[in-house]
């Protein structure tokens, strides 16, 4: 690295949202050797910090009131001795987060830097809660202004005054233990009690609650309703708008915990459908996906491909081992010659399609029987390769069995996992999750059987809801002991997403 290569990025990694990360501070993160992080701030660094990078809270610096020079201190120390660092702030580091005093120290010392802004909690807070900062019809201006400040100090740093007057939204950062103090000097100085007013609190992520009050009102409302930091209040007549264009706390699923029980590479697409309904995805990989414990049989298969006239593959995870064990071989997808391709759903289609193949036969029902349906004329005197795990349900090679010749192969091994301890069953326990998606009988045994007495409990009453992916999974949970609260139709991710949404307005209704 030369001299004039940033040492130091003062980065804002937006109000608590995932999403609201800038590409430049993704970036950075995962360059970077030391991250020295506010609290606020935490949610980023496990998804986009590289494996053995440092990661240093602000707070295991030292106390609050002598944090300042320390944070200063480990930061020009980590430059000097060549270290990339990632100073990662709140919200923006130029917004009341004293990025301005880490620039100047950083200069002070030499040190080269760049600054990643980020979207400040009060953009944050506006566009989640539904209330447009400006409006050609309301408010032709913004004000950010911290509400740390007493406004009863005598030489108050803040012109309470002008804030009165000023023809726009107030937006008052750090301000919900002096809500009370804000509201009076305003209404003093001439504002009206009845202008609109809200409190957004953990805005834009899944804890986000917001009160609309009036600044009069807004200190009692707070305290009745127990608003506490981090909150943001936002003044001015365009919080009316909200009630039109409020979104995000309207989401089917918002605030709503859900379990995902795939395993953890295979829970992508569930976890952001949910995210976009508004849930609090938990995962909790209740089956391991590994090596097949033998891959002789595999290896003979492949060897003896072009004698087959179908491979009928029946998950993603058999799409994915099969190649991988092809590539390793030393073949590549030619040694499929002219096989025909049948996959068992979408998914498992889409898989194929990822290696450039086109699947022959894809059923219109995502399961074994229609899948046997379909292959029964089109296979009929044949010879199929079934491509499978090394356990799950028989039914297709037995139909198939009866009208061409199948062999099967196992190329990856599912195992259930221990989930003795596992932190997400605790928050089942403790009734801080209202429903648990099941992808599969094999994964929903592996979970019921996991479950303690109080869970099994919250489950009979209703208060956590088990929704399944298929018939045959509703029915493994049946057989031991539990009720179904909803099944997907369709037998897919989405359909599972339609299954939850509907039970969620069944009891919001
Ligand atoms: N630099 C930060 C602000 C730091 S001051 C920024 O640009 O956002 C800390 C204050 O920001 C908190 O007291 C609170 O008022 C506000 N804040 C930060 N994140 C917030 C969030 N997710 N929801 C509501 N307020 C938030």
């Amino acid at each position: 690295m030369t001299d004039a290569e940033p040492k130091v990025f003062l980065v804002g990694a937006g109000p608590g949202n995932p999403g609201l990360l800038t590409l430049r501070a993704v970036e950075c993160l995962s360059r970077a050797d030391l991250i020295l992080y506010d609290q606020l701030a935490a949610a980023p660094l496990l998804e986009h910090t590289r494996a053995g990078a440092e990661c240093v809270c602000v707070s295991e610096l030292g106390p609050y009131a002598e944090r300042r020079p320390l944070i200063h201190r480990a930061m020009i120390d980590a430059a000097q001795r060549g270290k990339v660092v990632v100073r990662l702030k709140g919200g923006d580091p130029f917004v009341f987060g004293r990025g301005g005093e880490e620039a100047e120290a950083l200069r002070a010392a030499g040190i080269s830097f760049e600054i990643v802004p980020g979207v400040t909690a009060g953009l944050g807070a506006a566009a989640f809660a539904g209330i447009p900062l400006t409006h050609r019809a309301y408010s032709s201006a913004v004000a950010f202004v911290t509400g740390h400040e007493d406004p009863a100090k005598e030489t108050p740093a803040i012109d309470w005054e002008a804030l009165a007057r000023f023809p726009g939204t107030l937006v008052f950062y750090m301000g919900v233990a002096r809500l009370g103090g804000i509201a009076a000097a305003l209404i003093e100085k001439g504002k009206t009690p009845d202008t609109p007013a809200a409190l957004v609190h953990w805005a834009t992520t899944s804890r986000q609650r917001t009160l609309v009050s009036t600044l009069g009102q807004l200190a009692e409302a707070a305290r009745a309703a127990q608003f506490t930091a981090p909150s943001l209040v936002i003044i001015g007549p365009v919080v009316a708008l909200r009630e039109q264009v409020q979104w995000f706390e309207r989401r089917p699923l918002f605030g709503k915990g859900v379990l995902v029980t795939r395993p953890r590479h295979q829970a992508g697409e569930l976890m952001r459908r949910l995210d976009e309904l508004g849930a609090v995805p938990i995962e909790l990989a209740a089956v391991e996906i590994r090596e097949p414990k033998d891959w002789s049989p595999v290896d003979a298969a492949l060897a003896r491909l072009p004698q087959f006239q179908w491979l009928v593959f029946t998950s993603v995870n058999g799409v994915r081992w099969f190649f991988r064990r092809l590539l390793e071989s030393g073949r590549d997808v030619r040694a499929l010659g002219a096989v025909q391709l049948a996959a068992i759903g979408p998914s498992t289609a889409e898989a194929l399609r990822a290696f450039h193949l086109e699947p022959d036969l894809v059923p219109s029902r995502y399961c074994s029987e229609s899948l046997a349906e379909a292959l029964r004329e089109r296979a009929a005197g044949q010879r199929v390769l079934l491509v499978r795990a090394d356990r799950g349900r028989e039914l297709l090679r037995e139909e198939l069995a009866q009208s061409a010749q199948v062999e099967q192969i196992a190329v990856y091994s599912q195992v259930d996992a221990d989930l003795t301890g596992s932190e997400a069953l605790k928050r089942l326990r403790d009734g801080e999750l209202d429903y648990v998606t099941l992808t599969s009988s094999n994964i929903a045994r592996n979970l019921i059987l996991a479950l303690d007495q109080t869970s099994r409990d919250r489950i009979t009453a209703g208060q956590v809801q088990l929704v399944s992916i298929s018939p045959v999974t509703s029915q493994t949970v049946r057989e031991l002991g539990l009720p179904v609260a909803g099944e997907a139709m369709g037998y897919t991710t989405k359909g599972l997403m339609e299954a939850l949404v509907r039970l969620a307005s069944r009891k919001s209704a």
